[in-house]
């Protein structure tokens, strides 16, 4: 998917959701590209696996904070409601405990936004996700 080829707002997301998407996916899988679900035990590779939020990703100025997103079987994140109470417990326990709650303001704050800083926000998780499936030797 091209970088350049976003002409409009909502393309622009589509592109930084699925970098962002990429990003968190293999920043929580191992060297052999198997993630664990945030919310329960499933383990399964990267590609099977969603990209959870803790917050809905209809919030923008959570939309793509690394924080609120985490590797999650489908299961859990399509038919569990997202198991957001389990999410958030987890976000506690691996950020410090109070994030889950910071997230919750955060993600309620009015944020205005713009294809510009999307495209950004892009191109920065495209280049995490590269570098860390090259350090990860995961084929991308
Ligand atoms: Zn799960």
């Amino acid at each position: 998917m091209g970088l350049n080829k976003s002409k409009n707002l909502s393309s622009a997301k589509k592109t930084a959701d699925e970098w962002f998407s990429k990003y968190v996916r293999l920043r929580d899988a191992d060297v052999n590209g198997m993630c664990k679900c945030i919310t329960c035990d499933t383990v399964k590779h990267w590609k099977e696996m969603d990209a959870g939020h803790f917050q809905s990703r209809r919030y923008m100025s959570t939309r793509y904070h690394a924080q609120n997103c985490h590797a999650q079987c489908q299961k859990c994140n399509q038919y569990g409601a997202g198991e957001q109470y389990k999410h958030g417990k987890e976000i506690d326990l691996r950020y410090g405990e109070g994030t889950a709650e910071f997230l919750t303001t955060l993600s309620r704050s009015l944020y205005k936004t713009n294809k510009t800083e999307i495209m950004e926000t892009a191109k920065e998780y495209k280049l995490q996700a590269e570098y860390i499936a090259e350090k990860k030797g995961i084929k991308i």
